[in-house]
């Protein structure tokens, strides 16, 4: 993104650098049945949109739009599209970076980057040998929440390891309202709160240990 871009962005002109985002693995055939208020998008009606900012397709309900709703539109992150490594403060729009494991079993990331800034990644292990995944740790930025980030980043893992391979789980989850309301939209294909690791992910964290 340019300079010029960037003051653009900070004046708003591109539309709220707060846009909600949802994953999704084919964006130009994503019409959901429902909007982000629940609306049946069938009656409320949706629009197709492009976002300029996060270079993504955008779906805007009619409805939420004519109530003036902050969340009537969002934005369509196709998790599909993962980049090696860091892209660093000049990787524009909406992009997940994928840093994987040094070993087998052993962690990898990915993160999220909006406009520059990382905003939010999860830590997991994956053995494709023995068909296991482990969720180690969720997190996004405390004044980015509420936006899909974190539903993003859950996608992206479940691309990298889909659940008809891979056996998932997650490593406890922290005692708090927010990571009970977060595991409680999503949908997971796993066990959550107990960890089962194959000797591959043992082995790779005794190495680090
Ligand atoms: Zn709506
Ligand atoms: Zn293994």
């Amino acid at each position: 993104m340019s300079d010029s871009d960037d003051s653009k962005v900070a004046r708003g002109e591109y539309g709220p650098v707060d846009t909600p985002v949802r994953p999704t693995t084919n964006p130009r055939a994503e019409y959901p049945a429902r909007c982000l208020r629940g609306h049946q998008m069938q009656v409320a009606g949706t629009q197709a949109g492009w976002s300029v900012l996060d270079h993504t397709e955008t779906r805007t309900c009619r409805l939420c739009s004519c109530l003036r709703d902050p969340r009537a539109t969002w934005s369509l992150v196709d998790v599909t599209k993962q980049q090696l490594g860091d892209t660093g403060l000049h990787g524009g729009h909406i992009r997940l970076e994928v840093f994987p494991p040094a070993v087998r079993g052993g962690v990898g990331r990915i993160q999220l980057r909006r406009y520059g800034r990382v905003v939010g990644d999860v830590d997991m292990a994956a053995c494709g040998p023995c068909g296991r995944a482990v969720l180690e740790h969720i997190r996004v930025d405390e004044d980015c929440r509420r936006r899909g980030y974190g539903r993003v980043l859950l996608a992206a893992t479940l691309v990298r390891a889909p659940a008809s391979q891979f056996t998932w789980s997650t490593t406890k989850l922290a005692d708090s309202v927010e990571v009970q309301a977060f595991w409680s939209v999503v949908e997971f294909p796993g066990t959550l709160g107990t960890p089962s690791y194959c000797t591959d992910m043992q082995r790779a964290n005794d190495t680090l240990a």
